[in-house]
């Protein structure tokens, strides 16, 4: 038996992981959401979409203006290599 991990979660308006600290979505939270999303890379898109949105906004009510290159990259950035099919 292993202990339930705890998740890499978001911690908003910072959105930065609970677990981690790392900016969100890090590297353990991007193989969990691949995981979850598997066979739906769409839906994982609008959801990453989403959740970038959210935190752009949160930068906007924080006061601050946000990198949106930066944040691009960050929250769909890295979604290329997830949806590259894994054949052996
Ligand atoms: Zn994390």
């Amino acid at each position: 038996m292993t202990a339930r991990p705890r998740p890499h979660l978001p911690m908003r308006p910072a959105w930065l992981c609970r677990n981690c600290a790392a900016p969100w979505p890090c590297g353990p939270a991007q193989l969990a959401l691949v995981a979850e999303f598997y066979g739906h890379s769409i839906a994982l898109a609008f959801y990453l979409a989403a959740s970038m949105q959210e935190a752009i906004d949160d930068v906007y009510g924080l006061g601050l203006r946000p990198d949106l290159s930066a944040m691009h990259g960050r929250f769909l950035g890295w979604l290329s290599l997830a949806r590259r099919p894994r054949r052996r």
